[in-house]
């Protein structure tokens, strides 16, 4: 292509709200045949909502919500934000900013968050953060953390000092849409991949959903970056559509990387592309460009 051809694309991009970096970003896009996308944020809307709670131990509700929110006020994520909203829900309007403080607040990439409030460690995160912690995980916490999950929805846990004390079910809506636009992904003959932090169980659970047949669950930042290599090692050109810091380093290593506009600073920082839309379909209006770009001239 023509460097003419080049800023017509990158234009036409910008027109559709593809924010193109330079014409390497454009030109690599043409030859994609794999999308890696994350699930939070991604094809999911990003706003959790917590949509059931069970307190396995004999306890205030205000007093298992307060140490809770005191803890997860503390964290970007947004399941961290959907538990803190329902917290709220527990005092009366205005009466609610005020949360104990916590000390030494840890979040643990992929796995949740702890601190301390009130003189007790809190946890809050998957199961594997509880495993990591040499907790036992009750009977009915686990019952419940499986059928959070056959419903693609996140199950999590809470311990108060060693203990655990409750379980959250949340829920976070698939973006419109989805279904198809891995349909027309396929149609176009790239293949489509999910790659998330969350729990195997909800992965397959929302992969089937939308018509994704390759999941990796339970992945950290590094683990979704490694995947990303080694579909590039089989030969694959892929770009990767995230939302989070924790897509960063796949970002960086995939062929391209595409950012939902909505996602966080750094996660648009490391992308070649931005879907200012937050629109899963413009992951085909990218490829459909540059395959126009870099096609047509030869
Ligand atoms: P994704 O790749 O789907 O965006 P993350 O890697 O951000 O997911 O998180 C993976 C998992 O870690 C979540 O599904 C959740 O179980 C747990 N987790 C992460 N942060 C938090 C938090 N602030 N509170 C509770 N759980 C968390
Ligand atoms: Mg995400």
């Amino acid at each position: 292509a023509t460097p003419t051809a080049v800023m017509v694309g990158t234009g036409l991009g910008a027109s559709h709200g593809v924010l193109i970096k330079g014409g390497q970003a454009l030109e690599s896009t043409h030859k994609v045949n794999c999308v890696v996308f994350d699930k939070t944020g991604t094809l999911t809307m990003g706003k959790p909502v917590v949509v059931y709670t069970k307190l396995l131990k004999t306890m205030e509700p205000q007093h298992f919500y307060e140490l809770v929110a005191a803890t997860e006020v503390n964290s970007e994520h947004p399941l961290a934000k959907a538990i803190v909203e329902h917290a709220k829900t527990f005092w009366e309007e205005g009466d609610k900013s005020i949360w104990p403080e916590a000390r030494d607040f840890v979040s643990v990439p992929g796995h949740g968050v702890k601190a301390m409030v009130r003189h007790r460690e809190i946890l809050i995160g998957n199961k594997s953060l509880m495993l990591q912690h040499d907790m036992i995980i009750p009977e009915d916490a686990e019952s419940i953390l499986a059928q959070a999950e056959k419903l693609a929805q996140t199950g999590i846990l809470v311990s108060f000092d060693q203990e655990v004390t409750g379980v959250f079910a949340i829920s976070d809506p698939l973006k419109p849409g989805v279904r198809e636009v891995i349909s027309i992904l396929k149609s176009m003959e790239v293949m489509s991949i999910m790659v998330t932090g969350d729990n195997l169980g909800t992965a397959e659970s929302v992969a089937k959903e939308v018509g994704i047949e390759t999941v990796i669950a339970e992945a950290n930042p590094e683990q979704k970056a490694e995947k990303v290599k080694d579909l590039q090692a089989s030969g694959y050109t892929v770009a990767m559509v995230g939302d989070g810091i924790n897509d960063s380093p796949a970002l960086v290593v995939a062929d391209v990387g595409m950012a939902i506009g909505a996602g966080t600073e750094i996660a648009i920082e490391a992308a070649d592309i931005v879907l200012m839309k937050s629109n899963l379909e413009d992951v085909i209006t990218a490829i459909d460009l540059s395959r126009k770009t870099f096609r047509r001239i030869r």
